[in-house]
């Protein structure tokens, strides 16, 4: 399946879940998908989905609690993190960040909406800057701010009076009033692998025994590109720059830790900067770009410059707007292929 593409109706048939999906193109037509188990990990969309399936007897026991940051230049020189105790007795992190700048998060606010449009507001950049330069000698200005970003926690409704203070655990709903339905309530990227493994335990005995895998074997599973050992990073890079001796340090390091051994994928047979094709700014080059579209379902300039990389912090427009127009003809040729 796709990306962006929606599940816009579901519905048990006998021992099965349809599942109808439409992707967002023009002219896309619904696709329906049979399956034996449907999981719900819609995030702050979860009741969304839970209403696609018209399953009405689940509690949508979701509080939506939006979360802004703000990204100024570097505040300090070392690579470690601060958490200062806010007066409010929230806490707040200054954290290093892409090199040069720091990431100050973060709000915590009950949300309603839509949770894709929440947007930082000035009183959230206000109340961030306002919280550092309680602690930092080097104080900062909303002016200062090059970029923010927001997002809305999918929290487990406990009943907390106060956003702050609703429970980061999740909880997993299982309905089996029919073909069965597992639902996602909360939860923490920390804890995604945690979260899996019960999730597929509540559903084992749905599971063909030998579709299942037995033991906690993910822990020891890495994900694509860490196949290196924990302390192995210095010398991945190192291994990088000598096979790739024109990459030069600042680039190797770079790849490597966004792509780890699978830097050598996104290089290739690369002999130089030449062959990897056109650099949009700062070393983001046309064959990191084909990459990303081609393994990581990058579509279009925001998802090169935002979601797989923050290479956004450092583009002028215009070079996003060429970036832009050789993905649009990436895809026009792969259509007509
Ligand atoms: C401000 C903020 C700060 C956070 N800080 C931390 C932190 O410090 N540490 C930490 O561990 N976690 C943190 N989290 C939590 C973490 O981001 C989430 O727990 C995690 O993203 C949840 O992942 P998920 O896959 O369950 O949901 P999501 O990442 O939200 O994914 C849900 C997906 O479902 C898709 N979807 C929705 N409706 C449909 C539909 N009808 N059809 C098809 N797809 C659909 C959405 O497009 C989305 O891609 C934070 C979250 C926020 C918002």
């Amino acid at each position: 399946m796709q990306p962006r593409t929606k599940a816009v109706a579901a519905e048990r048939i006998g021992d099965l879940w349809h599942l109808t999906t439409l992707e967002r193109f023009a002219g896309a037509q619904p696709r329906t998908i049979c399956a034996r188990i449907l999981i719900n990990a819609g995030g702050p969309w979860v009741g969304d989905v839970l209403a696609v399936t018209q399953r009405r007897n689940v509690p949508a026991s979701i509080r939506l609690v939006q979360g802004s940051h703000i990204v100024v230049p570097k505040l300090y020189a070392h690579d470690r993190c601060y958490i200062f105790q806010n007066p409010d007795k929230r806490i707040i992190f200054a954290i290093p960040y892409e090199g040069d700048f720091t990431l100050i998060g973060t709000t915590e606010n009950d949300y309603v909406g839509d949770p894709g449009a929440a947007t930082t507001s000035p009183a959230d950049i206000e109340y961030l800057c306002q919280a550092v330069n309680r602690y930092f000698s080097t104080t900062i200005a909303p002016a200062q701010v090059v970029w923010t970003y927001s997002g809305v926690r999918p929290l487990y409704d406990d009943g907390a009076s106060e956003a702050q203070a609703a429970t980061r655990d999740y909880v997993l709903n299982l309905d089996e009033a029919g073909a069965p339905m597992l639902s996602v309530f909360g939860g923490k990227i920390t804890t995604y692998r945690r979260l899996a493994q019960h999730a597929l335990a509540k559903l084992d005995r749905y599971v063909p025994a030998e579709a299942r895998h037995h033991g906690d074997w993910t822990g020891r599973s890495p994900l694509p590109g860490g196949d290196f050992p924990v302390q192995g990073f210095e010398s991945l890079v190192n291994d990088i720059s000598r096979e790739y001796s024109w990459l030069g340090a600042h680039h190797s390091r770079r790849l490597a830790r966004s792509y780890g051994t699978r830097t050598r994928a996104v290089l290739g047979g690369a002999t130089s900067w030449a062959s990897l094709g056109g650099d949009f700014g700062n070393g983001l080059t046309e064959a990191e770009v084909l990459y990303l579209m081609r393994e990581e379902w990058a579509e279009d300039a925001a998802d090169v410059i935002w979601r797989r990389s923050k290479f956004g912090l450092r583009l002028s427009l215009g070079q996003v707007s060429a970036l832009e127009s050789f993905m649009a003809r990436q895809r026009a040729r792969a259509g007509a292929a």
